[in-house]
C-alpha cells in the first residue's frame, strides 16, 4: 500500500522547501525565508510572534509598579521578621536567613506586580530586600545589645540610643562573611522579577 502524498505546507509567502526544517516549538515546517533561531533552535514566524507578544505582555504598566512596591516591602518586612524570630529562638545570627529575605522581597515584588517582570521591578525588589536586610540586622544587633550588655539590658527594641548606635556603626556590625550572604540575597531579589531573556537571530 502506498502512503498518500502529503503536499508540502507553505511556511510563508516565499517558501523555500529546500531549506525547510521543523519549528522546534510547534513542529510546522519553516524555511530560511521565514524562520528565526532562538539559540540554535529554529522557530517559525507564528511562534516568534507569540514569543514576542509574551515578552511585551510581561512588562508592567505604571500602576503595577506601586503594587509591586507594596508587595516587595511586605515580603521584605516578613523576611526581616523571620530573621528576628530566628535570632530570638536560637540566640544566634544565621547568615543564610538573608537569602530568605532576598527571596521574600523578590517574590513579594513579583506577586505585587501580578506576575509581571521588568528592570524597574528588579530595582524595586532590590530596594525592598535592602530594607528587609537592614531590619533583620538591626533587630539582631538590638537583641544582642539588650541581652548581652549591661549598658542596654532591659531596653526596648526601639530604644532611640540603640537605633542611633546602629545607624552610626552599621558597617562595624557587618562582617566579611555577612557580605557574602547579603550579596547573594540581593542577587536573588534581583533575579526573581528579571525579564525573560530570549536571544533570536536570523543566522542559520
Ligand atoms: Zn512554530
Amino acid at each position: 500500500m502506498q502512503e498518500p502524498q502529503v503536499p508540502p505546507v507553505a511556511c510563508c509567502e516565499n517558501p523555500d522547501p529546500q531549506s525547510a526544517m521543523p519549528c522546534a516549538t510547534c513542529g510546522k515546517p519553516t524555511c530560511k525565508n521565514c524562520r528565526t533561531f532562538s539559540e540554535t533552535k529554529p522557530m517559525c514566524r507564528e511562534c516568534r510572534v507569540q514569543v514576542e507578544a509574551k515578552l511585551v505582555d510581561e512588562k508592567p504598566d505604571a500602576s503595577r509598579l506601586a503594587t509591586a512596591l507594596v508587595g516587595g516591602v511586605t515580603g521584605a518586612i516578613l523576611g526581616g521578621a523571620l530573621w528576628a524570630a530566628i535570632v530570638l529562638i536560637t540566640n544566634y545570627e544565621v547568615g543564610y536567613v538573608a537569602l530568605a529575605v532576598g527571596a521574600l522581597a523578590g517574590y513579594g515584588t513579583l506577586l505585587g506586580a501580578g506576575g509581571k517582570k521588568s528592570g524597574a521591578l528588579q530595582g524595586i525588589s532590590v530596594l525592598a530586600a535592602v530594607l528587609g536586610l537592614v531590619l533583620g540586622k538591626y533587630f539582631t544587633v538590638a537583641h544582642m545589645l539588650i541581652h548581652k550588655t549591661e549598658e542596654f539590658a532591659g531596653r526596648s527594641y526601639l530604644d532611640s540610643e540603640i537605633i542611633q548606635l546602629f545607624v552610626n556603626n552599621v558597617t562595624e556590625f557587618v562582617s566579611g562573611f555577612d557580605f557574602l550572604w547579603l550579596f547573594l540575597a540581593l542577587g536573588i531579589a534581583f533575579k526573581v522579577p528579571a525579564p525573560t531573556k530570549v536571544s533570536m537571530s536570523r543566522k542559520k
